[in-house]
């Protein structure tokens, strides 16, 4: 964050995921005329400094950030369970060919 940037105001982030803040403009900047659109929520951003793609709005960006946290969590836990179930079918079929080892033994004899 450089000295500029940290006395204005964050007014959201270009791209989701916090890529590039966008700030308010410098007191004085030339300015476009066009509103900044939250792509997601569709609030205004900013009455000027627009039109701008991809723009997100503080509150979406962080509910977009817990979002993505909690469904990476979640595949994570959908992963182990999965995981867990592999484990347990891979036990039952080598206990299975044991007791199948086990019984053609039994009839050779
Ligand atoms: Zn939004």
């Amino acid at each position: 964050m450089n000295k500029i940037s940290m006395y204005r105001k964050l007014l959201g982030y270009q791209g989701a995921n916090k890529k590039q803040p966008i700030y308010e403009a410098m007191p004085g900047a030339l300015v476009t005329h066009a509103f900044i659109h939250c792509t997601n929520c569709g609030e205004s951003i900013s009455h000027n400094m627009g039109p701008r793609s991809d723009a997100w709005c503080v509150q979406c960006t962080e509910d977009k950030i817990v979002a993505d946290a909690k469904a990476k969590a979640k595949a994570e836990e959908e992963k182990k369970k999965l995981a867990k179930i592999k484990a347990a079918l891979k036990k039952k079929k080598e206990e299975e060919d044991e007791a199948k080892r086990k019984a053609d033994a039994d009839g050779q004899q």
